[in-house]
């Protein structure tokens, strides 16, 4: 089947005011009119939401957050929940990156966030992923099984899945596109044949072609080569 690819980069804690102007600044190098087979989506820090909102103009870039609470509102010092991120103008929700689940987030967190997320309409992008240990004790598909089984809630339709082994997230290393290609099968035999299900973990200009025309590949995920426009756009134009 095929479906429009989902480009989304994830900045992380990075950016300042400055960096408003980067949807326009991508629009610039590729025209909406150029990409209207794919969908492009940036995740600034919470604060940037809305300076980015503002400035997005005329671009149809979209914005998500990084994560949310699973809270509506109340006494969470420093959390954000999902209407607020909706308010500020965000559409979607990285929800269980790798980072954060590092940090002792877990799948029942995840889903939880998930079900917030979803009821402040924001599309969760759901990443899954294995440790290198776990990749070289064959445990790779129980892994992401569990996690899908433990994040998605039962009744979840309107969702994204990415799927970034740990150990290629910003150290350079990619999966082979044998890998890709099965635990990218093996997901979409745990979702809907319309979920995007996307690949992370060093896609940069270089690899992006033959990564993004693999089988079940709807798109990716993109970290340190999602700061810049320009790199940003040479993988929007491989999708
Ligand atoms: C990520 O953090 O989701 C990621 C894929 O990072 P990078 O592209 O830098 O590996």
């Amino acid at each position: 089947m095929t479906m429009k690819p989902l480009i989304a980069a994830n900045w992380k804690m990075h950016g300042n005011m400055s960096w408003r102007n980067k949807p326009a600044e991508f629009n610039e190098i590729l025209p909406t009119a150029e990409r209207r087979h794919l969908d492009v989506l940036i995740c600034p820090p919470a604060v940037l939401l809305a300076p980015l909102a503002d400035k997005r103009g005329g671009t149809d870039v979209w914005l998500g957050a990084q994560t949310c609470h699973d809270q509506v509102s109340g006494a969470h010092t420093g959390e954000m929940s999902a209407d607020m991120l909706s308010d500020a103008g965000a559409e979607y929700v990285i929800l269980g990156h790798s980072e954060r689940r590092a940090a002792g987030e877990t799948d029942a967190d995840v889903r939880a966030r998930v079900e917030a997320a979803v009821k402040a309409e924001l599309i969760p992008i759901i990443c899954v992923g294995e440790s290198l240990e776990q990749r070289e004790a064959g445990q790779a598909e129980g892994v992401v099984e569990k996690q899908l089984a433990g994040s998605l809630p039962d009744d979840l339709t309107d969702y994204v899945i990415a799927y970034e082994p740990v150990w290629a997230i910003g150290t350079g290393k990619t999966a082979t596109p044998g890998d890709i290609k099965s635990m990218h099968a093996f997901i979409r035999s745990r979702v809907w044949p319309t979920t995007r299900i996307l690949y992370g973990g060093s896609v940069k200009p270089a690899n992006a072609q033959e990564i993004l025309a693999t089988e079940n590949v709807n798109g990716a995920l993109i970290g340190g080569a999602g700061l810049e426009m320009e790199s940003l756009a040479e993988i929007a134009k491989a999708a």
